[in-house]
């Protein structure tokens, strides 16, 4: 009854608060089409890459990991109308299911999608650096990677945020036999926290309160 309450709520806030609209809805159909699996964000996850984007006046955002577009449609729509979102994913059946997600959402002008593996992508993005927002979603093992670059590709006001940082708890400390991934991000979890340049909190806001995002401001 207690998970039925929170679901209720949580349904309510999105529904007030966080509302997918034709461009997102048919981001996700288009990604179902394709045979792309369901890993994306929440729309009250979506709503606060907003507020962050907003928050310190993003003008140029770089995300790791697009999937379908849709994240990266919450990202671009938080832009001005030049401002810029780099997308960068591994899978290049991915690239046009995406294209035509940003074209459908409005967002094609403000938005590109590289393709390739984005730890060989991100040396050359120091020539655009730097970014405001840092979106990391992609491959977790890569996470502890992920952020050294997101430094680099910051300023002081930079806002990192990385999705998958909670896992039902069991990123927060070192576990015998743990996964790569679980690794990666028990590792991002403590350089995060311990780094000096960063203010950090992890914020359980997905998968009814078992995961959810780290975010880092850099100072
Ligand atoms: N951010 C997306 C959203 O919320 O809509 C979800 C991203 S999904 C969880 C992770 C994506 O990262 C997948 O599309 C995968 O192909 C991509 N990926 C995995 N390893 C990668 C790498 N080394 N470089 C770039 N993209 C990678």
């Amino acid at each position: 009854q207690e998970a039925q309450q929170r679901h209720a709520i949580e349904a309510q806030i999105t529904q007030l608060f966080a509302p997918e609209d034709d461009g997102l809805r048919q981001a996700l159909q288009a990604a179902k089409q394709a045979g792309l699996p369901e890993i994306q964000i929440n729309p009250l996850q979506g709503k606060l890459l907003q507020i962050f984007a907003a928050a310190n006046h993003s003008r140029k955002i770089l995300e790791i990991g697009s999937l379908a577009g849709y994240s990266g449609i919450w990202l671009a729509r938080a832009l001005p109308a030049d401002g810029r979102l780099i997308s960068l994913e591994i899978d290049p059946k991915h690239a046009e299911v995406i294209r035509a997600s940003f074209a459908r959402a409005g967002v094609a002008e403000r938005t590109e999608v590289r393709v390739g593996n984005a730890l060989e992508q991100l040396p050359a993005l120091q020539a655009e650096a730097p970014f405001d927002l840092i979106f990391i979603d992609a491959d977790k093992a890569n996470y502890p990677h992920y952020l050294e670059w997101a430094i680099k590709l910051s300023r002081s006001g930079s806002i990192i945020i990385a999705d998958n940082c909670v896992r039902e708890g069991k990123v927060f400390e070192a576990s015998p036999g743990m996964d790569e991934d679980t690794a990666g991000l028990v590792k991002y979890n403590q350089l995060t926290r311990d780094n000096p340049l960063l203010i950090t909190i992890v914020l359980a806001n997905d998968n009814d309160y078992t995961d959810g995002f780290n975010i880092s401001v850099v100072k």
